[in-house]
């Protein structure tokens, strides 16, 4: 296997855009990002791109990076979430005081924002709209397509405000009017064509609960944040990439009047990530949750942090993953394989070995000695926790006349090159004795009920004395000392490649045997106080 930490990794274009800056000396060679969630979902695989393009750009430049939540959409957004993310982040190994300082938020600029607005009212830069949300989208036309001005767009400044003061004071319904900036009808860029600023929204916001009857869009609140905080490199991800214009529009409109705390940050676009067999929607991972399909947003199967943790997976590897991809501005799709493979290098080396039995088959040794009562002696074996780190040292498991080995272990009329017991065969029991098969016995319906074994006294350890090799090593549990558990198995949640590439619904591609529960398992006892994290063999 080949060692993770020894590949090249791929170029970040964003690290040299830093270091040119830095040479040029713009921002004084200050660096300064944040990782921007919306609380209306848990992180995920794609979310750990952004966060090490961002914490992690900040830290080599000796920058800072905040955690900012773009809370500005009651409607989806809870604590709940914010207190996951912030969990979900310091396993990922960034934590608050360490990493960044207090989490910030975007509700926390709702004023600021305000009186904002209420500025590029009074420049005549934005106006109240009371059309409907139809009628506004249809009247922005397409690409080709020109524009409809708004009736309302030449409203005097006094009635602007008036009628924005008013909305902010809850007099109005929901959707009774909008406001919007004013900046052109047939500009090419779609999103220049006099966007929504502010929405009635009569709903209770996780932190600023029903204080505010307005709420600001995305949009307007996105780069006025970066703003206030004084972010230098405001990284975000490709779909962004038509908004920024609008965001420099913004900030200009500010800037010339004098208000822009800090320089003006500048945005610069990097491809998502995405992966073979893996979804990174928010809105259809919060549905997997709400219909059942998967037990929470920490399913094993789920490409979230916290189901990736769930699943096993070393904070690590997850990492180590995201810094070999690199950062460019193509996007593409990267196969699971490879952060799988970053998984499996981080295991090998780190998680102790224990073993267990899933579906178990019982062995008996039939010339095992006994004691004085008639009772089979036990035996303690010695076992390495992990051949890849002496350090890990070595555990005893007991050993005795009776023991589990996987069904799949046994076959009784054996396939051509299956070299696991059989009739006749010997193997070795890991760490313990070399047995030979030398019959089973069957139930009713012919299916294997206990297989015996003769074993040999001499290879205590595992190995003979004579040098005699045999082609197979299998685990096995104590049938006297097992500890009854249930394991449940995890495929890949999707099986095609692109999950919804073939219909259009990523939703059409679940696999519905994506997990089996195995409730008769038999474990080795020093499993049941082993550290989550080993691996079971
Ligand atoms: P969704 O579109 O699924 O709702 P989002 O992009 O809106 O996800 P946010 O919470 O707004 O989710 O994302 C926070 C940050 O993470 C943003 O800067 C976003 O660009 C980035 N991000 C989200 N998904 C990915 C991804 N797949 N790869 C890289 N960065 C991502
Ligand atoms: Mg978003």
């Amino acid at each position: 296997m080949s060692d993770a930490d020894d590949r090249p990794t791929a170029a970040n274009f964003v690290r040299e855009l830093v270091i040119a800056d830095n040479e040029r000396g713009t921002f004084a060679g200050r660096v300064q990002t944040r990782f921007p969630p919306e609380p209306n979902g848990y992180l995920h695989i794609g979310h750990a791109k952004a966060i090490s393009v961002d914490f992690d750009l900040a830290a080599e430049f000796g920058g800072v990076c905040n955690l900012r939540f773009d809370d500005t959409n009651p409607d989806t957004e809870d604590t709940s979430y914010v207190d996951a993310i912030i969990e979900d982040l310091a396993w990922l190994g960034y934590r608050q005081g360490e990493d960044y300082p207090e989490p910030l938020y975007a509700s926390d600029y709702f004023e600021q924002l305000y009186r904002w607005a209420e500025l590029l009212i009074e420049r005549g830069c934005a106006y109240v709209d009371e059309q409907d949300g139809e009628t506004i989208s249809a009247q922005r036309g397409g690409y080709g397509n020109p524009g409809v001005e708004s009736p309302h767009r030449d409203r005097p400044v006094e009635e602007n405000l008036d009628l924005f003061r008013r909305m902010r004071a809850g007099e109005f319904a929901d959707a009774a009017m909008v406001l919007r900036a004013k900046v052109d009808m047939q500009h090419e860029n779609m999103q220049m064509r006099d966007p929504v600023m502010y929405r009635i929204r009569a709903a209770e916001h996780h932190r600023t609960g029903t204080s505010w009857p307005i709420y600001p869009t995305y949009d307007w609140a996105h780069g006025q944040s970066d703003a206030i905080e004084g972010v230098t490199h405001s990284l975000c991800t490709l779909e962004f990439d038509s908004h920024r214009e609008l965001y420099d529009w913004y900030l200009d409109q500010l800037r010339e009047a004098g208000e822009l705390p800090h320089e003006q940050p500048r945005q610069t676009e990097f491809a998502r990530l995405a992966l073979t067999h893996t979804m990174t929607s928010k809105r259809k991972l919060l549905q997997l949750v709400t219909d059942g399909v998967v037990d929470g947003w920490d399913d094993a199967r789920m490409p979230t942090l916290s189901g990736l943790r769930r699943r096993g997976y070393p904070a690590e590897s997850i990492r180590e993953f995201c810094s070999f991809i690199g950062v460019s501005r193509t996007n593409s799709r990267n196969e699971i394989e490879l952060l799988e493979s970053f998984v499996r290098t981080r295991l090998n080396r780190l998680a102790l070995r224990r073993m267990a039995v899933l579906r178990p088959l019982e062995v008996v040794i039939t010339n095992w000695p006994t004691d004085d009562a008639g009772d089979p002696i036990v035996e303690h074996v010695e076992l390495i926790n992990n051949p890849e780190n002496s350090e890990d040292g070595t555990r005893t498991a007991p050993f005795s006349g009776r023991f589990w080995i996987e069904r799949e272990d046994f076959m009784a009329e054996p396939e051509p090159k299956y070299f696991r017991l059989s009739p006749g065969r010997e193997v070795r029991l890991r760490g313990a004795y070399f047995v030979t098969c030398t019959g089973f016995e069957a139930n009713d319906d012919g299916s294997v009920a206990r297989v015996l074994v003769t074993c040999d006294p001499e290879t205590r350890g595992g190995n003979a004395p004579d040098g005699r090799k045999v082609k197979s090593t299998m685990h096995w549990v104590s049938a006297a000392h097992a500890v009854g558990g249930s394991v449940a198995l995890y495929d890949r949640l999707f099986s095609a490649e692109v999950p919804g590439e073939a219909t259009g619904d990523v939703l059409d591609d679940l696999d519905p045997d994506s997990r089996e529960l195995l409730t008769d398992c038999k474990l080795e006892p020093a499993l049941a106080d082993t550290p989550p994290g080993a691996v079971v063999q």
